[in-house]
């Protein structure tokens, strides 16, 4: 594979085109270019000689949608092909204030939870960057938005991947993201969602970073957690917490905690009771979610019923928190579950 030219910013495609010998203007036509989700061969202005000498060393592009659907909530589901041929996917849910992106930062994950269809096929490799960057750019293009006029507001990274499990390629994401004169969304507009991976909560706490973090805690005891999520052998749920904890003594903003309701497994009142208890006075939120059912996997969503339910006991022991609607169920909205069935079928 070719080097991938949204790897690199403003700053980083001045030097390389000083490099070749080019006139420091070219760098920020080309900048534009990518940030308006062209293809390098499509990058208007730019001399046919240039674009063939960029074209020896990039790609043309990082990736290309290769398939949407479109849910009747409006959700649409993206099948995004990489330059050397692997799937990835994504998701664009449409609220009143905006749209999110959700995005991908690895091909597959080696965290191994059992009700997410991400890992079946194990981690195949981390995406760099400019790959998941370029996720935000060939959306928002999609859609008719430019560098200045956004139609991709906010980005959450809940789709396949641990994304502290690559964290230098998302560290570097979100602040070329962020960057001036590029589709400069706000790490305060991103949620970075992880299983759990203490150190590197430490790490984030220190970037100077604004992103909203959010724990997938699904469980409330240990041993009850690791069942279905084999990471919990490895960092305990105390030792998540006062990650957490640090995270809002350095950041100021408070954490979110996703709690996925699967029949059997974490969906009884007593497990609504213990993780109030668990959660009591700590500055965050818990976002509710019934199982989005994965056939791979014998796992199956708790009851409408006994969800409304765990909801009303945690709200009544003072504990904030909202039970999300399962956005795209209709077309495998959850985690690799189109790129699943795509690699099945193909
Ligand atoms: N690896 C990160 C981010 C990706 S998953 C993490 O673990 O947080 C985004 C969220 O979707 C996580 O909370 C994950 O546990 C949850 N999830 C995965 N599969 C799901 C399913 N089938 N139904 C409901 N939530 C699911």
């Amino acid at each position: 594979m070719k080097k991938i030219i949204a790897d690199y910013n403003l700053k980083e495609l001045e030097n390389f085109v000083l490099s070749l010998g080019e006139k420091q203007f070219r760098a920020k036509q080309i900048y534009s270019g990518v940030m308006r989700g062209h293809n390098i061969s499509d990058i208007p202005a730019l001399p046919a000689a240039l674009k063939e000498r960029l074209l020896t060393e990039f790609e043309n592009c990082a990736l290309e949608i290769i398939k949407t659907l479109r849910s009747a909530d409006g959700t649409e589901k993206y099948l995004y092909k990489l330059a050397d041929g692997n799937i990835i996917e994504g998701v664009l849910m449409k609220y009143k204030y905006g749209n999110t992106l959700c995005v991908s930062t690895q091909v597959g994950c080696r965290m191994g939870c059992k009700f997410c269809a991400s890992t079946l096929g194990g981690l195949v490799r981390n995406l760099s960057s400019g790959e998941i960057l370029s996720q935000v750019l060939k959306v928002n293009a999609l859609h008719g938005g430019t560098e200045s006029r956004r139609a991709v507001t906010n980005v959450v990274l809940m789709g396949s991947g641990e994304p502290l499990d690559n964290y230098a390629n998302v560290i570097k994401f979100i602040r070329d993201m962020a960057a001036e004169g590029g589709i400069n969304i706000s790490p305060r507009n991103v949620s970075l969602s992880t299983c759990g991976l203490v150190p590197q909560m430490y790490d984030l706490a220190e970037e100077g970073l604004p992103v909203n973090l959010t724990v997938s805690l699904h469980n409330v005891t240990d041993g009850e957690r690791a069942r279905t999520m084999p990471i919990a052998k490895r960092y305990k749920i105390d030792e998540i917490l006062a990650a957490c904890s640090n995270y809002f003594e350095k950041t100021g903003r408070r954490y979110i905690f996703e709690y996925s309701l699967i029949e059997g497994e974490n969906a009884d009142e007593a497990h609504a009771r213990a993780l109030a208890v668990l959660l009591k006075g700590r500055p965050c939120h818990v976002n509710l979610i019934r199982l989005n059912d994965v056939k791979e996997r014998k796992l199956l969503a708790a009851s409408e019923k006994g969800a409304q339910i765990f909801l009303k006991t945690l709200t009544e022991c003072g504990i904030s928190a909202t039970l999300r609607r399962r956005m795209g169920a209709d077309i495998g909205g959850a985690c690799g579950q189109l790129r699943a069935g795509y690699i099945k079928n193909n």
